[in-house]
Protein backbone atom coordinates (compact mmCIF):
# COMPACT_ATOMS: atom_id res chain seq x y z
CA UNK A 1 0.00 0.00 0.00
CA UNK A 2 0.85 3.23 -1.10
CA UNK A 3 -0.21 6.62 0.46
CA UNK A 4 0.32 10.03 -1.65
CA UNK A 5 0.54 12.99 -0.03
CA UNK A 6 1.31 16.72 -0.94
CA UNK A 7 1.15 20.80 0.39
CA UNK A 8 -1.53 23.27 -0.92
CA UNK A 9 0.94 24.29 -3.92
CA UNK A 10 1.49 20.84 -4.46
CA UNK A 11 5.50 22.07 -4.31
CA UNK A 12 5.96 19.41 -2.39
CA UNK A 13 4.94 15.71 -2.63
CA UNK A 14 5.38 12.49 -0.13
CA UNK A 15 4.90 8.72 -0.64
CA UNK A 16 3.94 6.85 3.11
CA UNK A 17 5.11 2.89 2.27
CA UNK A 18 4.15 1.00 5.08
CA UNK A 19 0.92 0.83 7.20
CA UNK A 20 0.26 3.13 10.04
CA UNK A 21 0.97 2.27 13.96
CA UNK A 22 -1.13 4.76 15.55
CA UNK A 23 -3.25 7.80 14.97
CA UNK A 24 -4.82 10.30 17.14
CA UNK A 25 -6.48 14.24 17.27
CA UNK A 26 -4.09 16.50 19.36
CA UNK A 27 -5.64 19.13 21.35
CA UNK A 28 -2.12 21.00 22.63
CA UNK A 29 -1.61 24.24 21.95
CA UNK A 30 1.59 23.87 19.39
CA UNK A 31 -0.74 21.30 17.05
CA UNK A 32 -3.65 24.24 17.23
CA UNK A 33 -1.37 26.80 16.40
CA UNK A 34 0.07 25.02 13.62
CA UNK A 35 -2.46 23.69 11.84
CA UNK A 36 -4.99 26.38 12.42
CA UNK A 37 -7.41 24.52 13.87
CA UNK A 38 -9.47 23.33 17.07
CA UNK A 39 -6.77 20.44 16.95
CA UNK A 40 -4.21 18.70 15.13
CA UNK A 41 -5.14 14.85 13.21
CA UNK A 42 -1.80 12.90 13.02
CA UNK A 43 -0.93 9.42 11.77
CA UNK A 44 1.95 7.67 12.76
CA UNK A 45 4.22 5.45 10.15
CA UNK A 46 7.83 3.66 10.63
CA UNK A 47 10.07 6.41 9.76
CA UNK A 48 11.63 4.39 6.97
CA UNK A 49 8.19 4.19 5.14
CA UNK A 50 7.73 8.04 4.51
CA UNK A 51 10.04 9.39 1.09
CA UNK A 52 9.60 12.99 -0.61
CA UNK A 53 9.31 12.66 -3.97
CA UNK A 54 9.34 16.25 -4.63
CA UNK A 55 10.12 19.21 -3.14
CA UNK A 56 12.39 18.15 0.04
CA UNK A 57 14.86 21.17 -0.45
CA UNK A 58 11.21 23.48 0.05
CA UNK A 59 10.79 22.11 3.59
CA UNK A 60 10.94 24.86 6.38
CA UNK A 61 10.71 23.65 10.14
CA UNK A 62 10.57 25.90 13.37
CA UNK A 63 11.29 24.30 17.02
CA UNK A 64 9.78 26.38 19.55
CA UNK A 65 12.46 27.40 22.37
CA UNK A 66 11.08 25.15 24.59
CA UNK A 67 10.44 22.19 22.67
CA UNK A 68 12.81 19.05 23.35
CA UNK A 69 10.94 17.52 20.35
CA UNK A 70 8.34 19.27 18.87
CA UNK A 71 8.75 20.40 15.41
CA UNK A 72 6.57 22.15 12.70
CA UNK A 73 7.64 21.08 9.40
CA UNK A 74 6.22 23.27 6.21
CA UNK A 75 6.14 24.14 2.94
CA UNK A 76 8.31 27.16 2.19
CA UNK A 77 6.04 28.43 -0.13
CA UNK A 78 2.52 27.73 0.63
CA UNK A 79 3.08 27.25 4.26
CA UNK A 80 1.14 23.71 4.50
CA UNK A 81 1.67 21.52 7.46
CA UNK A 82 3.90 18.49 6.27
CA UNK A 83 5.52 15.17 7.78
CA UNK A 84 7.49 15.69 10.72
CA UNK A 85 10.20 13.09 11.42
CA UNK A 86 10.82 11.89 14.96
CA UNK A 87 13.91 10.19 15.10
CA UNK A 88 14.13 9.43 18.44
CA UNK A 89 11.44 7.55 18.19
CA UNK A 90 11.88 6.30 14.87
CA UNK A 91 8.53 7.58 13.54
CA UNK A 92 7.04 10.14 11.43
CA UNK A 93 4.08 12.36 11.90
CA UNK A 94 1.79 12.85 9.44
CA UNK A 95 -0.59 16.11 9.41
CA UNK A 96 -3.43 13.94 8.30
CA UNK A 97 -4.39 16.60 6.25
CA UNK A 98 -2.09 16.37 3.86
CA UNK A 99 -2.87 13.53 2.52
CA UNK A 100 -4.13 12.64 -1.06
CA UNK A 101 -5.53 9.20 -0.04
CA UNK A 102 -7.36 7.30 2.19
CA UNK A 103 -4.91 5.66 4.95
CA UNK A 104 -7.80 3.59 6.06
CA UNK A 105 -6.53 4.19 9.55
CA UNK A 106 -9.22 6.86 11.41
CA UNK A 107 -7.88 8.31 14.54
CA UNK A 108 -8.14 6.18 17.62
CA UNK A 109 -8.14 8.58 20.49
CA UNK A 110 -8.28 12.44 21.52
CA UNK A 111 -4.82 13.52 23.28
CA UNK A 112 -4.00 16.98 25.29
CA UNK A 113 -7.98 17.35 25.83
CA UNK A 114 -6.94 19.74 28.90
CA UNK A 115 -5.60 21.79 26.35
CA UNK A 116 -9.12 22.25 24.62
CA UNK A 117 -10.56 25.53 24.02
CA UNK A 118 -13.31 26.38 25.42
CA UNK A 119 -15.43 26.84 21.94
CA UNK A 120 -14.77 23.63 20.76
CA UNK A 121 -16.38 20.68 21.64
CA UNK A 122 -15.26 16.79 21.36
CA UNK A 123 -18.38 15.20 19.53
CA UNK A 124 -17.14 11.29 18.63
CA UNK A 125 -17.07 8.54 21.13
CA UNK A 126 -13.26 7.94 20.82
CA UNK A 127 -11.00 8.15 24.45
CA UNK A 128 -9.94 11.30 25.72
CA UNK A 129 -7.05 11.49 27.46
CA UNK A 130 -6.15 14.51 29.41
CA UNK A 131 -2.44 14.97 28.71
CA UNK A 132 -0.44 12.97 26.58
CA UNK A 133 -0.72 9.03 25.82
CA UNK A 134 2.05 7.76 27.19
CA UNK A 135 3.08 5.95 24.85
CA UNK A 136 5.57 5.37 22.75
CA UNK A 137 3.92 6.53 20.30
CA UNK A 138 3.32 10.44 21.24
CA UNK A 139 5.49 12.42 19.86
CA UNK A 140 5.17 15.19 21.72
CA UNK A 141 6.55 16.99 24.31
CA UNK A 142 5.69 15.76 28.20
CA UNK A 143 6.50 19.14 29.33
CA UNK A 144 4.15 20.84 27.41
CA UNK A 145 1.55 21.62 29.80
CA UNK A 146 3.69 23.71 31.81
CA UNK A 147 5.77 25.49 29.06
CA UNK A 148 2.09 26.50 27.43
CA UNK A 149 0.56 27.46 30.52
CA UNK A 150 -0.57 30.51 29.55
CA UNK A 151 -2.51 29.26 26.60
CA UNK A 152 -4.45 27.13 28.71
CA UNK A 153 -5.33 30.04 30.81
CA UNK A 154 -9.06 30.35 29.74
CA UNK A 155 -9.51 26.73 29.58
CA UNK A 156 -8.35 26.89 33.51
CA UNK A 157 -10.36 29.67 34.45
CA UNK A 158 -13.36 28.73 32.69
CA UNK A 159 -13.46 25.18 34.26
CA UNK A 160 -11.83 25.05 37.57
CA UNK A 161 -14.48 23.29 39.00
CA UNK A 162 -14.21 20.84 36.42
CA UNK A 163 -10.37 20.25 36.94
CA UNK A 164 -10.91 19.02 40.62
CA UNK A 165 -12.23 15.86 39.61
CA UNK A 166 -13.10 13.01 42.46
CA UNK A 167 -10.41 10.23 42.07
CA UNK A 168 -11.78 7.19 40.04
CA UNK A 169 -10.47 4.30 38.86
CA UNK A 170 -11.70 3.55 35.50
CA UNK A 171 -11.82 0.23 32.75
CA UNK A 172 -9.46 -2.29 33.72
CA UNK A 173 -7.42 -3.51 30.27
CA UNK A 174 -5.63 -7.09 30.62
CA UNK A 175 -2.73 -7.49 29.22
CA UNK A 176 -2.39 -10.83 28.22
CA UNK A 177 1.70 -12.48 26.47
CA UNK A 178 0.93 -14.29 23.31
CA UNK A 179 3.48 -15.41 21.12
CA UNK A 180 2.42 -16.44 17.83
CA UNK A 181 0.34 -13.88 15.51
CA UNK A 182 -1.38 -16.01 13.16
CA UNK A 183 -2.23 -18.19 16.40
CA UNK A 184 -3.65 -15.34 18.30
CA UNK A 185 -5.95 -14.24 15.27
CA UNK A 186 -6.91 -17.78 14.54
CA UNK A 187 -8.46 -18.00 18.51
CA UNK A 188 -9.37 -14.25 19.45
CA UNK A 189 -11.07 -12.56 15.88
CA UNK A 190 -11.75 -15.86 14.17
CA UNK A 191 -12.67 -18.53 17.10
CA UNK A 192 -13.87 -15.90 20.10
CA UNK A 193 -15.26 -13.06 17.23
CA UNK A 194 -13.50 -9.93 18.52
CA UNK A 195 -12.29 -7.52 16.16
CA UNK A 196 -8.79 -5.66 16.03
CA UNK A 197 -9.33 -2.65 17.17
CA UNK A 198 -5.64 -1.59 16.63
CA UNK A 199 -2.09 -2.94 16.15
CA UNK A 200 1.28 -1.50 16.89
CA UNK A 201 4.47 -2.71 16.51
CA UNK A 202 7.77 -0.16 15.97
CA UNK A 203 8.96 -1.98 12.79
CA UNK A 204 8.47 -5.17 11.08
CA UNK A 205 11.52 -6.78 13.48
CA UNK A 206 9.83 -5.34 16.53
CA UNK A 207 7.25 -7.58 18.25
CA UNK A 208 3.68 -7.04 17.88
CA UNK A 209 1.18 -5.09 20.34
CA UNK A 210 -2.93 -5.19 19.44
CA UNK A 211 -6.25 -4.51 21.04
CA UNK A 212 -9.10 -6.73 20.54
CA UNK A 213 -12.58 -6.26 21.60
CA UNK A 214 -16.12 -7.77 21.57
CA UNK A 215 -18.64 -5.37 23.05
CA UNK A 216 -17.35 -3.60 26.71
CA UNK A 217 -14.55 -6.50 26.79
CA UNK A 218 -11.39 -4.87 25.83
CA UNK A 219 -7.93 -7.26 25.93
CA UNK A 220 -4.41 -6.36 24.96
CA UNK A 221 -2.16 -8.93 22.91
CA UNK A 222 1.12 -8.35 23.54
CA UNK A 223 4.22 -10.32 21.84
CA UNK A 224 6.92 -8.54 23.94
CA UNK A 225 8.36 -10.54 26.57
CA UNK A 226 8.05 -8.13 29.64
CA UNK A 227 4.76 -8.20 29.51
CA UNK A 228 3.85 -10.90 31.54
CA UNK A 229 3.81 -14.52 31.50
CA UNK A 230 1.36 -16.92 30.00
CA UNK A 231 -1.31 -19.00 32.13
CA UNK A 232 -2.74 -15.74 32.84
CA UNK A 233 -6.80 -15.76 34.11
CA UNK A 234 -9.66 -13.47 33.31
CA UNK A 235 -12.96 -12.91 34.27
CA UNK A 236 -15.55 -11.74 31.70
CA UNK A 237 -19.20 -10.42 32.71
CA UNK A 238 -21.29 -11.83 29.93
CA UNK A 239 -25.01 -11.71 29.07
CA UNK A 240 -26.23 -14.43 27.08
CA UNK A 241 -23.85 -16.62 27.86
CA UNK A 242 -25.47 -19.95 26.33
CA UNK A 243 -25.60 -17.64 22.93
CA UNK A 244 -22.66 -17.31 22.86
CA UNK A 245 -21.73 -21.14 24.02
CA UNK A 246 -23.83 -22.04 21.02
CA UNK A 247 -22.00 -19.48 18.57
CA UNK A 248 -18.80 -21.04 19.80
CA UNK A 249 -19.82 -24.46 19.14
CA UNK A 250 -20.77 -23.68 15.62
CA UNK A 251 -17.27 -22.26 14.99
CA UNK A 252 -15.94 -25.53 15.37
CA UNK A 253 -12.41 -24.62 16.83
CA UNK A 254 -10.12 -27.59 15.72
CA UNK A 255 -8.05 -26.72 19.45
CA UNK A 256 -10.42 -26.12 21.95
CA UNK A 257 -14.25 -27.25 22.85
CA UNK A 258 -14.98 -24.83 25.14
CA UNK A 259 -18.31 -26.28 28.08
CA UNK A 260 -20.40 -24.14 30.02
CA UNK A 261 -21.70 -24.88 33.18
CA UNK A 262 -23.39 -23.83 36.31
CA UNK A 263 -20.95 -22.95 39.58
CA UNK A 264 -22.33 -23.23 43.52
CA UNK A 265 -21.99 -19.57 43.22
CA UNK A 266 -25.17 -18.85 41.77
CA UNK A 267 -23.12 -18.23 38.06
CA UNK A 268 -23.18 -19.77 34.94
CA UNK A 269 -19.76 -19.93 33.03
CA UNK A 270 -17.63 -21.32 30.24
CA UNK A 271 -14.04 -21.17 30.13
CA UNK A 272 -12.19 -20.95 26.63
CA UNK A 273 -8.11 -21.45 26.92
CA UNK A 274 -5.97 -19.45 24.55
CA UNK A 275 -2.91 -21.41 22.15
CA UNK A 276 -0.98 -19.38 24.44
CA UNK A 277 -2.15 -20.62 28.02
CA UNK A 278 -4.15 -17.60 28.86
CA UNK A 279 -7.39 -19.03 30.44
CA UNK A 280 -10.79 -16.71 29.51
CA UNK A 281 -13.85 -17.31 32.09
CA UNK A 282 -17.10 -15.81 30.53
CA UNK A 283 -19.66 -15.36 33.95
CA UNK A 284 -23.25 -14.72 33.74
CA UNK A 285 -25.21 -14.94 37.01
CA UNK A 286 -27.96 -17.01 37.46
ZN1 LIG B 1 3.56 24.09 -0.92
ZN1 LIG C 1 -0.16 18.28 19.93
Amino acid sequence: MVLKGSCLCGGVRYEVTAPAVWSHHCHCSRCRKISGGAFASNLFVPLEAIRFEAGEDQLRSFKPPAAERFTHVFCGTCGSTLPFRNEARDLAGIPMGSLDDDPRFAPKAHIFVDSKPPWSTICDALPQHPEALGSAVEPDDRARGSSDASLQAPDASGSAAGRMREMKLARTTPILRIFDESKAREFYVDFLGFSVDWEHRFSAEHPLYLQVSRGDCIVHLSEHHGDGSPGSAVLVETEGIDDYHAELERRNYKYFKPGIADTDWETRIMTVLDPFGNRITFSEPR
